[in-house]
């Protein structure tokens, strides 16, 4: 119930409202965009802009774009377009041929500039930036801004050889003209084009005039068709410049811009420059680091595009920013990893347990349920001997009290196969436990007791003369403190030594051989685990704790 509220969102009332309403909204049908700089790996901050365009437009069975914003000449990479296109795809949304570059409408932003110009609604400005500064007033005092009436063929000429390559970076800018006592100071003839001779990675050398967010970006949005441009709340004092530049254009379609709140999530960064700094500076082992908050992270870590997609639709789309919970992440996550997960037995802390009333040279084999609530995920094999591999901590020579598990003389279900009795423990000269001893009851096959006693502990484990040798790699947050971006401090402090711990000699059961990073496992009494993408191999087993058992989510 709460999901359906929630997906009746504001935006989606804006967009019936238009739709109503006719007039304005000219279009056929709803056309959206998921505009990316292409200068970083996408992170879940952009997962919930990608879930809001594509959602959107699917909701209204309309159209979403992906359009790589390129409009900056720095360093892009073809790297991060493919990347971004994966993840996207990844997320489970499709853009089939609409796939474009900002860059690509630079010859019409150019002309729409020169149609300003010669409606007398741009002027080429030859104030420094920081003229421009000492210009700009203050609320009581309007700016100031000596070429603004400069003739209309005077800009025309100039803005034509600013284009040509004239004049050197900073000379001289292309400014709106609209208005300088404006309470809105994006509003005070606001800079449109500026000189920069740089290198752009698709148009290279071809220009060296470019064009500033906020003219191109409607012109983008116009260009494509786009009939809402939903966008971050950062860019709410820029919508009467936005709505400006769709007015004054003879564009095909007026676009409408609705703000949203950004994601934060709390215990990590989510700005590209802050994750590209923990990837340059070795912090991490990538972009796709399982720890990182880029999608490429997330997936390698073992979530699932459907739980991404649950905590964007369960978070909701609201004009207030806030953050939200890392552990409501691990909980959508967990969520639906319970449903889907192959439960199996690992032992990522072995001791050897050693039944000693069990035949040295028998093996049984028990057909288990792969999952419990999911007949129709089949069974696998697990196969019993004398010799198990059990974790460290399921036995203890001297109990604490209420411990249930193996300690001298106490029953514990080995996780359907049999009830086993402790019976003591070989240690080594420093007093470590080296092996652990049993006697089997074979009365209790399965892990039944014919007789209905009691036995409070069940242990997982493995089987010594089969199991496999496996890394396992336990996460938990980058980040010591729930924001670390906040303060004084730099970010970098607040990284938590213990973020990744890597368990090596782990023992799991062999029906894991061939482990796929697609595959996910419920590893019993350990949490949620995938192969790791890049690291495992049948030769060397490596499985990344996705995230544990125990919700740390509480409702509020
Ligand atoms: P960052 O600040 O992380 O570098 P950005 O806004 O510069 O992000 P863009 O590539 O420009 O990154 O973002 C593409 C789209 O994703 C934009 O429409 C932007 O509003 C949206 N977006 C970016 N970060 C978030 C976030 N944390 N929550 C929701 N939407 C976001
Ligand atoms: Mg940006």
């Amino acid at each position: 119930m709460a999901d359906e509220i929630r997906s009746e969102n504001f935006i989606h009332r804006f967009i019936d409202e238009d739709i109503a309403e006719g007039g304005d909204y000219y279009g056929e049908r709803v056309h959206t965009r998921f505009p990316p700089e292409p200068n970083g790996y996408l992170h879940i901050g952009h997962a919930k802009a990608v879930c809001v365009n594509f959602g959107t437009a699917e909701k209204f069975g309309g159209l979403c774009n992906l359009r790589m914003d390129d409009t900056n000449p720095t360093k892009e990479d073809v790297e991060y377009v493919d990347a971004i296109k994966e993840d996207v795809k990844w997320l489970g949304f499709d853009w089939d041929d609409r796939f474009y570059y900002a860059s690509e409408y630079f010859p019409q932003m150019y002309d729409f500039a020169v149609e300003l110009i010669e409606k007398g609604l741009a002027y080429v400005c030859e104030l420094t930036g920081e003229q421009m500064r000492e210009y700009r007033g203050d609320l009581s005092t309007p700016a100031k801004s000596p070429y603004r009436d400069r003739p209309i063929e005077e800009s025309l000429d100039l803005f034509r050889r600013m284009r040509e390559g004239e004049f050197e970076d900073g000379k001289m800018t292309l400014r709106a003209k609209i208005d300088l006592a404006s309470g809105n100071f994006n509003m005070r003839d606001p800079v449109i084009y500026r000189i920069n001779h740089m290198h752009h990675h698709r148009t290279g050398g071809q220009w060296c005039i470019y064009p500033m967010y906020d003219f191109a970006h409607p012109i983008e949005d116009a260009l494509e068709g786009i009939t809402h441009s939903l966008c971050t709340l950062e860019f709410e004092a820029h919508r009467p410049l936005y709505d400006w530049v769709v007015a004054n254009i003879s564009a095909p379609c007026k676009p409408r811009q609705i703000e949203f709140a950004r994601l934060g999530i709390n215990n990590t960064v989510m700005s590209k420059r802050k994750l590209r700094q923990l990837v340059e500076e070795n912090f991490v082992s990538g972009w796709d680091d399982p720890r990182m908050p880029t999608i490429c992270g997330l997936r390698r870590r073992g979530y699932t595009p459907e739980s991404i997609r649950s905590f964007t639709d369960q978070i909701g789309v609201s004009k207030v920013n806030s953050t939200v919970e890392y552990s409501f992440l691990e909980h959508c996550l967990r969520d639906d990893l319970n449903e889907r997960a192959i439960r199996a037995m690992a032992v990522l802390e072995p001791v050897k347990l050693v039944i000693t009333n069990y035949p040295e040279d028998k093996t049984e084999q028990f057909e288990v349920e792969n999952h419990p609530n999911h007949p129709e995920m089949g069974t696998r094999t697990v196969t019993f001997s004398n010799e198990l591999y059990i974790e460290a901590t399921d036995f203890m020579e001297e109990p604490i009290k209420k411990y249930q598990r193996l300690y001298p003389g106490n029953e514990v279900r080995i996780k359907s196969a049999y009830i086993v009795k402790c019976t003591g423990c070989k240690k080594d000269e420093n007093g470590n436990v080296v092996e652990v001893y049993a006697e089997y009851d074979p009365e209790t096959r399965g892990g039944n007791t014919p007789d209905g006693r009691k036995v409070r502990g069940t242990i997982h484990w493995v089987n010594a003369k089969d199991c496999l040798d496996a890394e396992v790699r336990l996460y938990d947050n980058l980040f010591t403190v729930p924001d670390p971006d906040s303060g004084d401090g730099n970010f970098l402090d607040f990284i938590n030594p213990e973020s990744l711990v890597v368990r090596k000699g782990c023992k799991v059961e062999n029906s894991l051989k061939n482990a796929q990073s697609s595959d996910r496992f419920q590893f019993m009494r350990q949490g949620y685990f995938c192969a790791d993408s890049k690291d495992s191999s049948p030769e060397h087993l490596v499985f990344n704790r996705s995230v544990g058992l125990k919700d740390g989510f509480k409702k509020k």
